[in-house]
């Protein structure tokens, strides 16, 4: 979140001017943390819900296959 020093606050990305600086009072912006933004990684437990969800999808697919040849 960009940091503006004069006027003490946070300045949301889109309420700044178009050259980056405050549009409140025109001082600098501290917008380091928006051209450097840190990685996101998805968390663990995101994969873990892939997982599951593959294997349940898959797990229907194969009843799924049971019951279609069944019917025959
Ligand atoms: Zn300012």
């Amino acid at each position: 979140m960009p940091w503006c020093d004069s006027c003490d606050e946070y300045r949301a990305p889109t309420a700044l001017a178009t050259d980056g600086s405050c549009a409140a009072c025109e001082g600098e912006v501290d917008t380091s943390d928006l051209k450097n933004p840190a990685p996101t990684k998805a968390p663990w437990h995101f994969w873990l819900m892939v997982v599951a969800l593959v294997v349940y999808l898959g797990w229907r697919l194969i009843e799924a296959a049971i019951w279609l040849v069944g019917r025959f």
